[in-house]
């Protein structure tokens, strides 16, 4: 993958419109998984358990699960597939990869340079189709007897539709889904960094990352001057634009429904009274362009509020008290990633904790890394990937009772 590099980057680019600098990013971040699993296999070893039962021995041995299905979304074509791949070849299972259909080729390119790597064959196998099908093809990979485990990145309502089909045949499933990322900046936070985090949290791939912030909690005290310092950073640093052009910071959306979903939550909170400080409209280069935009006076009641927007959005709702804050952070049914800036370690600590999400950066708005497990509590999903733990759901537990010793 590294060989190929700015190949790999341009398929990304070219079938999902993220900018290339990011592309590059993504396929570095993506063959850090094959490396990282890689290493993590030669950790894969049970236990010698001391038997309470006199003559016995008790062991635990650790079994790949068998063949794998992944299927996989558009937003990271290459990344989202080494993340499952890398950790199931690692514990000795074989794969199935059905890739988005808007972004089939980084899959297939992968399949190529696989086999070229000397992969047998028939272990990494690729299935695409199209969105059509998917619910088709889907359900004969959660039902056929020869899958042991689903893991699946995409929609919270997709996710559950597979768990439906796979639990019939009771397979394994990891689930990979939505988010609504709080973004909370205190009153203690250092502005300038709030405001950097936020640049990099919710336009990276523009604002298209299960990760990315969704909803801007800020406390009184700070909010005036946070909102005019973030439309200051995006007016200054953001370049909407075709995603190979040197330069290009967001590129277009994925397809047209995507840029209706921001509309329709631009529409919504301006019609309930949320004021627009910046972009709001689709841009002029046409197609599937969106301006980045920020709207302030954003109350819980509006869509962006309470649903996933999957684009280039800030909405800001101001709060006054930590409570009102975490109380407005928790009020949702799913729990991915969620960020706070705080200077006051006390605060840090308690508001870490009470964080109902999988990952929490503080300070940080970017958190995703191969050596770190992601995932998310409540609807977000099951299980994680990457880290140490991330080869475990590829894993059987056995336990072997050795008698007449
Ligand atoms: P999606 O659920 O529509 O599609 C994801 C995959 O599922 C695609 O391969 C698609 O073809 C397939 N699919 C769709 N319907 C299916 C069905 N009925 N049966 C079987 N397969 C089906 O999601 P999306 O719109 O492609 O991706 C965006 C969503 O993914 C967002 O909600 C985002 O938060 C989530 N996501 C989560 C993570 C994570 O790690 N938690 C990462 C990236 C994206």
């Amino acid at each position: 993958m590294m060989r190929h590099k700015d190949d790999l980057a341009r398929i990304i680019t070219a079938e999902s419109g993220k900018p290339l600098a990011e592309a590059r990013g993504e396929v570095v971040y993506a063959a850090q998984f094959l490396e990282w699993f890689s290493e993590e296999a030669r950790r894969v070893y049970g236990d010698v358990i001391s038997a309470a039962v006199p003559g016995r021995r008790a062991l635990v041995l650790k079994q790949p699960v068998g063949v794998a299905a992944v299927i996989t979304p558009w937003n990271f074509p290459s990344a989202m597939i080494t993340r499952k791949v890398g950790a199931a070849l690692a514990a000795g299972c074989t794969v199935v990869v059905k890739p988005a259909e808007d972004t089939p080729f980084s899959a297939l390119a992968l399949a190529e340079l696989a086999s070229q790597a000397g992969i047998p064959p028939g272990a990494y196998n690729v299935v695409p189709c199209s969105r059509a099908r998917a619910q088709e093809v889907g359900a004969a990979l959660c039902t056929d007897p020869l899958v042991s485990k689903i893991s699946f990145t995409g929609s919270t309502a997709t996710g559950k539709a597979l768990l439906h089909h796979a639990a019939d045949s009771v397979k394994r499933v990891s689930m990979e889904l939505g988010g609504l990322a709080p973004f909370i900046v205190f009153d203690s936070a250092n502005v300038d960094q709030a405001v950097a985090g936020a640049m990099a949290s919710k336009f990276r791939n523009s604002g298209q990352t299960c990760v990315c912030s969704n909803r801007f909690l800020v406390q009184s005290g700070i909010h005036d001057s946070f909102v005019s310092k973030l439309a200051a950073a995006m007016r200054a640093s953001l370049r909407v634009g075709n995603g190979f052009e040197e330069g290009t910071t967001q590129g277009p959306l994925i397809n047209e429904k995507a840029v209706e979903k921001v509309e329709a939550h631009v529409s919504d909170a301006l019609a309930k009274g949320a004021t627009l400080v910046t972009g709001g409209k689709r841009h002029p280069l046409g197609n599937n362009f969106f301006e980045p935009t920020l709207l302030s006076n954003v109350t819980r009641d509006m869509l962006c509020s309470r649903e996933e927007t999957f684009g280039p959005l800030a909405p800001v709702i101001k709060f006054h008290t930590e409570e009102e804050a975490l109380a407005i952070a928790n009020a949702a049914d799913v729990g991915l990633a969620g960020y706070f800036y705080s200077q006051d370690p006390a605060q840090i600590w308690r508001v870490a904790e009470r964080l109902e999400v999988g990952m929490v950066g503080v300070n940080e708005g970017l958190l995703s890394a191969v050596e770190c497990p992601f995932g998310g509590v409540k609807q977000s999903g099951l299980g994680r990937e990457g880290s140490k733990y991330g080869i475990d759901e590829y894993l059987e537990v056995k336990y072997v009772c050795l008698g007449g010793v």
